[in-house]
């Protein structure tokens, strides 16, 4: 049977379609910042998957069931049912979105000077980590190195670096694996890999933690990809790599597809009965963790409906398909495409610019020029180090921009209409313009910097 999604469209929402002019004026206004751009001069957002997804009509449902109780709300057990048959952890504590776990866990758990290991870490996790005087240490596998050649699983961590640094004399307080990989083109992790992770992590005593926020769509990689799990389901796979580790934190906001949640989820009662008190001192009682009753019901229906088979191939699919249509375009993509994103390779379509004139950044804006399309630069503006005087000294490794693909949002011909302007673009790239920070804030740089064009 040809690939479909499994679900027809219930309520609507009208998008806003704007003229040349309009987006123009919308980009000096917002200093050439796609973060300052208001969504009601946005045509197509592909700016982030994350708390964008469409809830379904069996999740609007259980919203009506919310019980807003302070303490020992009912929606707070169905949640745990759900996430406890699904993770298989005996701990869990909800918590408003995935950052907030990453706190409190390793709040309970590094102390200064300490190394989070990680095969990439998202860059809250980073931040989290580097809050508390330690250091994070990324160690991803050597086939990530290479965006174009299409390994399956390019967000395996570099076990040999990882056992490594397990037996320098590194203090390794935790080892964290994200999966799919986000901050690594999305790309998802086999399970052979946790397992060897698992296995070093025992040998060395070091906790073992999943940052689990795509774990649905890893699973469903998994078995479409490594040999073995063709058999499996999705949960299934996603319940063996919950199984390898002490535990998880995620943003629920993906694969919960809920427009706000998170989960901290362990397996050590003396480590749960230390983050539960930093729960309740810095997110909500124990039975809410930051989330209303509803959140917490929508969120378990969520859980639910992610592993479905048929949902997670047409997603897979809807991401290919961009992949595809970019190729044809004439612009390269990070190989394989990820699930929830597809990644650009900027920095070999705009030749004409150097790293110092953000050419992933200037065909984000280019998009948004041309065709109102809202997407995020992963290069030398996001991930450069600079001088006093905002002079670029280290670039990116890469110029990428992500076009991330909210989950049941958009359909084929939305991201037709996407190919059909980058192809517009790619015709004659020379005439995309490069950028110059005009502010340059030494903290959070790509969400609050201001640009212009270079003359
Ligand atoms: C989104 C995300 C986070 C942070 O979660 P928030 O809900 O945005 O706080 C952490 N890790 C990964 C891999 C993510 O994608």
């Amino acid at each position: 049977m040809p690939l479909m999604e499994p679900y027809r469209i219930k309520v609507v929402e009208p998008i806003p379609i704007t003229t040349a002019e309009q987006r123009e004026a919308a980009l000096v206004e917002a200093g050439y910042n796609q973060f300052n751009l208001p969504a009601d001069v946005v045509t197509i957002d592909l700016l982030s998957d994350s708390g964008t997804g469409a809830l379904s009509a069996a999740q609007q449902a259980a919203s009506a069931l919310g019980d807003e109780s302070y303490a020992g709300a009912r929606s707070f057990f169905r949640f745990r049912e759900v996430a406890e048959e699904l993770t298989g952890y005996p701990h869990l504590m909800p918590v408003h979105q995935g950052r907030a776990a990453e706190r409190i866990l390793f709040t309970a758990l590094l102390k200064p000077g300490q190394f989070s290991v990680s095969n990439t870490h998202f860059d809250t996790t980073r931040a989290n980590v580097e809050l508390l005087g330690c250091t994070a240490l990324d160690l991803p596998g050597p086939a990530a190195r290479n965006l174009d050649e299409p390994s399956p699983f390019k967000g395996d961590i570099d076990l040999e670096a990882l056992h490594r640094v397990l037996t320098d004399g590194t203090p390794v307080g935790l080892v964290i694996m994200t999966i799919t990989n986000n901050g690594g083109g999305g790309q998802p992790v086999s399970m052979a890999n946790l397992e060897a992770v698992a296995q070093l992590c025992r040998t060395h005593e070091v906790p073992f933690f999943l940052d689990a926020a795509r774990f649905a769509e890893n699973a469903w990689l998994v078995t479409q990809r490594e040999p073995g799990y063709q058999n499996h389901t999705p949960r299934e796979v996603a319940r063996q790599a919950f199984d390898l580790a002490d535990g998880c934190v995620a943003s629920l906001k993906k694969d919960g597809i809920v427009n706000m949640g998170g989960l901290l989820a362990l397996r050590d009662p003396d480590l749960a009965g230390r983050c539960e008190l930093l729960l309740i001192a810095t997110e909500g009682f124990r039975t809410y963790g930051g989330l209303a009753g509803r959140d917490l019901d929508m969120l378990a229906q969520g859980l639910r409906e992610v592993t479905d088979p048929a949902y997670l191939a047409t997603r897979a699919d809807q991401s290919r398909y961009l992949g595809d249509l970019a190729v044809a375009a004439g612009v390269s993509i990070v190989q394989p495409a990820g699930i929830h994103a597809i990644y650009l390779n900027a920095g070999r379509l705009l030749t004409h610019l150097p790293p110092s004139a953000f050419p992933g950044h200037a065909l984000a804006l280019e998009l948004y020029r041309r065709g109102g399309i809202r997407c995020a630069e992963l290069g030398s503006l996001y991930l450069g180090e600079f001088d006093e005087q905002s002079e670029l000294t280290k670039p990116a490794p890469h110029e990428l921009v992500r076009l991330a693909i909210p989950r049941r949002v958009y359909t084929q011909s939305h991201l037709e209409y996407v190919a059909e302007i980058l192809a517009e673009i790619a015709k004659d790239p020379e005439r995309v313009p490069g950028y110059r920070l005009t502010h340059n804030p030494p903290l959070l740089r790509h969400f609050n910097c201001r640009l212009a064009p270079r003359a």
